[in-house]
């Protein structure tokens, strides 16, 4: 594990994500999921897009770098958080 899948990276070359609001450092791993209606998904049958995000597992807040510009611009994500 001491190895970034890619070319040679030094875990000293990068740096620590820290949680927006407590600074907390570790975090869980989660999933924003989104529903789409069967008129999109041409099957006939609704279906859900899994994104994944990391939460912060002091406070449980998703910082916004994890979640995608379209859903951070509509301020959905947000309010439900
Ligand atoms: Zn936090």
């Amino acid at each position: 594990m001491d190895k970034l899948g890619g070319p040679q990276i030094s875990l000293q070359d990068t740096t620590a994500v820290k949680c927006e609001k407590c600074g907390g450092e570790i975090f869980e791993s989660g999933m924003i999921l989104r529903e789409v209606s069967a008129l999109m998904t041409g099957t006939g049958q609704p279906g859900i897009i899994p994104i994944p995000v990391f939460i912060c597992s002091k406070c449980g807040h998703v910082n916004s770098q994890f979640i995608p510009q379209e859903l951070r611009d509509n301020g959905i994500v947000e309010a439900q958080l």
